[in-house]
């Protein structure tokens, strides 16, 4: 039953054995999988059914970027739009981009402190595949063998086999549902969809929407005794649960504990939550590869550019293997290719005739001679695009330029001073908004040079082209200049085995709260370089199992 909170005024307290905080991705697969168990769940979301910008303001807070304020740099971090109020949460406009994370996200090791997760891969491989179903993923491929899947080489650029073998990990990473059959039309799945569709199941549980869980209320710290629930008017009311599962999103969670119980906030003993915030260190702009050749440019873009693989896409990208990050001290860093038209190839030229002839634009054609002749000398390979623009899912394949832009994402090294907190300032809820404060180390800035590095002796060698890199590089690194974060904030609420680690224990259960859980990327004591959601999804999976088991 999805009830709006306002209707609720004349009723009393909401009571529940679980209440659910947020019906994001983590919220919605909770709800899902815990609604046909003996449990009478209530689902609390702050927006409404859809998403509206008056609930958009509650997110509103303050950037710090290595502890300054920049105002010139918010932009680095969109903390308004990079969550969204409102069934589905985020998942209203993310990209639906999906992969596991590595086997070396959850190991220690000892050039990154503080990393090392209290699973493992393994544990977590199960609950992967059980999320394929709410991701709508037809695979469960992620290494090389993808490229056997889609009819390409491994090593398709020739590159050295010694260092393929050590460097390079083809990825599949980016699977996004299809909505026809043509890449190019594709939508990324709205968990809102699994709320929406929920009222055939057991009619006790409730989905309430306008309710923002505003803090919890211990009397010992150690048990919460009730939730302060508001509506965005005003109505207010209390939850009593027996358990309570913070899935409210990484900035989100870490607002809510802080806002709640007695002193410094709750579940926050070792003065940990909002700590160890881990963003996603990105850029298109530092490095560029120009390639030996138009044909080698072209080459690379085409295999490293959407494929379909049963209903979803895949879009292939580099990355380090295990051995190679060992040795080098690298960040788990993943690459990705974007490649530039090449306007004056006769398949571009061509392109454009076509599409000013259906379109009946005769002003706009201007074809000088040559132009005119390098269509007709190169009639058989255009019309074979033509024709593959209408049978091959992929469309037409564009000559690109011999420059190359290079995409880098990395994971963050985990560190303390890296922090959600407080700020003075109440939003209209009464709750105080938060400051983020991102900070990174050294060895976050000084990664992508390492990376540029073995880009450059790679495709060196291997006559691919030469990697470039900006003058002003370390310069910009240190200001944030287009170098900035993305919609996936982890880290605040980290998950340890000891209590002196981390805010919640392997079975996401808080350390110091005995009624408290959190499912969220908050809980990833290190983020990987991979989107965070399908593991949020397994997590959730995962943790509802746990529920029900115990
Ligand atoms: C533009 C963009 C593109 C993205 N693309 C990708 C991608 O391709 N792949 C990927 O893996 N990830 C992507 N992400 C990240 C992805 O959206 C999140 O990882 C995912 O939505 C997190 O799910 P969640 O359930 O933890 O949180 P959310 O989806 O953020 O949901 C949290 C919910 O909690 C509610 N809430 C917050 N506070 C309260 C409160 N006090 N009381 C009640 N309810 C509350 C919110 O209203 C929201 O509905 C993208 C993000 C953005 C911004």
């Amino acid at each position: 039953m999805i009830i709006d909170f306002k209707k609720l005024q004349n009723t009393q307290n909401i009571k529940c054995d679980i209440c659910i905080v947020g019906a994001g991705a983590a919220g919605s697969i909770l709800f899902d999988k815990l609604t046909d168990s003996k449990f009478n769940v209530v689902l609390l979301e702050s927006g409404l059914v859809d998403v509206e910008d008056d609930y958009q303001e509650l997110n509103k807070g303050e950037i710090l970027l290595q502890g300054q304020n920049n105002k010139n740099k918010n932009e680095v971090i969109d903390y308004v739009n990079f969550r969204l109020r409102g069934l589905g949460g985020t998942t209203n406009h993310w990209g639906g981009g999906c992969s596991p994370f590595h086997e070396i996200d959850f190991l220690k090791r000892d050039w990154i402190k503080k990393s090392g997760w209290p699973i493992k891969l393994n544990d977590l491989n199960p609950y992967y595949k059980k999320a394929n179903m709410y991701f709508e993923l037809s695979t469960d491929v992620w290494d090389e063998k993808i490229w056997n899947d889609i009819g390409l080489q491994s090593n398709l650029l020739n590159l050295n086999e010694d260092k393929v073998k050590t460097l390079l990990r083809y990825r599949s990473g980016f699977l996004k549902k299809s909505i026809s059959k043509a890449i190019r039309d594709w939508s990324a799945v709205n968990f809102k969809k699994y709320l929406l569709s929920s009222k055939s199941k057991n009619s006790e549980n409730r989905i309430i929407y306008d309710a923002t869980l505003t803090k919890l209320i211990s009397e010992n710290n150690k048990f919460i005794d009730y939730g302060v629930v508001k509506s965005l008017n005003g109505i207010e009311k209390k939850i009593f649960a027996k358990k309570f599962i913070l899935c409210s999103g990484g900035y989100e969670v870490a607002r809510i504990l802080l806002n709640s119980g007695k002193n410094n906030g709750l579940a926050n003993d070792n003065d940990l939550v909002g700590r160890y915030y881990l963003g996603h260190p990105n850029t298109t702009d530092f490095m560029k590869l120009i390639c030996n050749t138009k044909e080698i440019a072209s080459k690379l873009i085409w295999n490293f550019g959407w494929h379909k693989i049963g209903e979803n896409q895949s879009m292939p990208h580099l990355g380090f293997k295990k051995k190679f990050q060992e040795e080098h001290y690298l960040l788990n860093t993943g690459i990705w290719f974007g490649g530039h038209e090449d306007k004056n190839h006769p398949i571009y030229i061509a392109k454009q005739l076509r599409r000013d002839l259906l379109n009946k634009n005769f002003k706009n054609i201007n074809l000088s001679t040559k132009e005119f002749l390098s269509i007709l000398k190169n009639i058989d390979e255009i019309l074979l695009n033509i024709k593959r623009g209408y049978t091959n899912p992929r469309g037409v394949k564009n000559p690109v330029k011999e420059e190359v832009d290079i995409f880098y994402m990395a994971e963050q090294v985990p560190n303390k001073d890296s922090r959600i907190y407080l700020s003075k300032e109440k939003d209209m809820l009464g709750m105080n908004k938060i400051v983020l404060d991102w900070h990174l180390t050294e060895m976050d800035r000084e990664n992508p040079l390492k990376i540029a590095k073995h880009l450059a002796s790679t495709f060196g060698e291997a006559n691919v082209g030469k990697i470039v890199l900006d003058d002003n590089l370390q310069e910009k690194i240190n200001n944030f200049e287009n170098f900035g974060d993305t919609g996936h904030p982890s880290g605040t609420t980290r998950m340890s085995d000891s209590k002196d680690d981390g805010v919640v224990n392997k079975n996401l259960k808080s350390h110091f709260v005995d009624n408290l859980y959190v499912c969220s990327s908050s809980v990833f004591p290190t983020s990987s370089y991979t989107s965070p959601t399908y593991s949020i999804g397994a997590l959730a999976i995962r943790l509802a199992e746990h529920l029900i088991e115990i």
